[in-house]
């Protein structure tokens, strides 16, 4: 077999992160070298690995700077010759930052994204097994053209269905619905489903526009809707409750949001897709898209708020624009 070249770039996370002196609970320590060389089997692999630290954070810091910086290392890495990359970060924002680099990674060669629930000093750690297998699935010829992969716990997951969804068991990632596209085992990797057609969105020159994501919730005030069309933002995701709902009295807050900037619609419930027409009555789907509300479908609400801001950079926020490529874009997220 022939050797192939694989980056290993590290941004942080638990999988990094031992007890200082002193210092109560971990924090972000260790860099590429260090995770490396605690897998054991890796010498077995018929692998090149080239190693990067490229950041040190808790995974709720990271920011959209960070990612589009490891975005250009990781796009060097393919274009000097590996045949995939792996980026370690933590679990907690995992699948933002594997659903915000889908959107911008252009190769048929697999963007990898791993981390760990345990950190090194804990009995059963599970960083060394995710990163011998985000490995495994980086070299593997089978794992083209699906864009950017979660690894966790042998399992492969695709960046737009992938879901931390248990904050601290190790089979945490799961792909709602849908499952994991694969999985990793004996250090096969095998696959279920052929790619699906991905947005590619370019890279922006600024991210200046701000898309706000607010959870409805029972009896909710409603002083922070009435407030937007003043606030900086020029978005608006709402998580909804049951299949894209919220309460009349918000809804009634909406058309002079609505005039403002875009406003999408998704579900709170954690699964499923939000409905079209099921319901009719006020705050429900029917009636929202009259207003000029768009109902995401199966993107989840963080997702679809990376999905608007992305759509607002490339676009310079043109409203005509912003809504022709929302339709599209999530035509493609719902295409099953
Ligand atoms: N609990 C986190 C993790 O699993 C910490 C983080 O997200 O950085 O890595």
């Amino acid at each position: 077999m022939t050797k192939r070249m694989v980056a290993v770039g590290t941004l942080g996370g638990t999988i990094t992160m031992t007890a200082k002196d002193n210092e109560k609970g971990v924090s972000s320590t260790l860099g590429a070298e260090q995770l490396v060389a605690s897998v054991p089997g890796l010498s077995a692999l018929s692998v090149d690995l080239r190693l990067h630290t490229l950041a040190n954070l808790a995974s709720g810091s990271i920011q959209f700077e960070h990612l589009f910086a490891a975005l250009t290392w990781a796009k060097q890495q393919i274009d000097s010759g590996a045949s995939g990359v792996v980026l370690v970060q933590g679990t907690d924002t995992l699948e933002e930052s594997a659903f915000f680099l889908d959107l911008y990674w252009p190769y048929a060669a697999p963007l990898v994204l791993t981390g760990a629930m345990r950190s090194p000093n804990k009995a059963g750690a599970d960083g060394p097994a995710n990163l011998l297998a985000a490995i495994q699935v980086a070299m593997s010829p089978k794992v083209r053209n699906h864009g950017v992969v979660v690894v966790m716990n042998d399992e492969i997951h695709q960046a737009r269905f992938v879901k931390k969804a248990h904050t601290v068991s190790l089979a945490t990632f799961t792909s709602p619905v849908f499952g994991p596209l694969g999985y990793i085992q004996e250090g096969g990797v095998r696959i279920f489903r052929a790619p699906s057609e991905r947005a590619i969105l370019p890279v922006p020159s600024q991210t200046s526009d701000k898309v706000l994501l607010i959870e409805t919730v029972l009896d909710e005030a409603t002083e922070l809707y009435s407030a937007l069309p003043s606030l900086n933002y020029q978005g608006l995701v709402i998580a909804g409750v049951g299949s894209g709902h919220v309460s009349e009295k918000v809804r009634d807050t909406l058309p002079p949001i609505i005039q403002k900037m875009p406003v999408i619609m998704t579900s709170r419930t954690g699964s499923g897709s939000t409905t079209n027409a099921v319901y009719g009555y006020k705050g429900a789907e029917v009636d929202l898209q009259q207003l000029g509300v768009i109902m995401a479908g199966f993107l989840c609400p963080r997702k679809t708020r990376l999905l608007l801001s992305a759509i607002l950079w490339a676009t310079q926020g043109n409203r005509q624009q912003v809504e022709q490529a929302l339709q599209k874009y999530l035509h493609l997220y719902n295409a099953y």
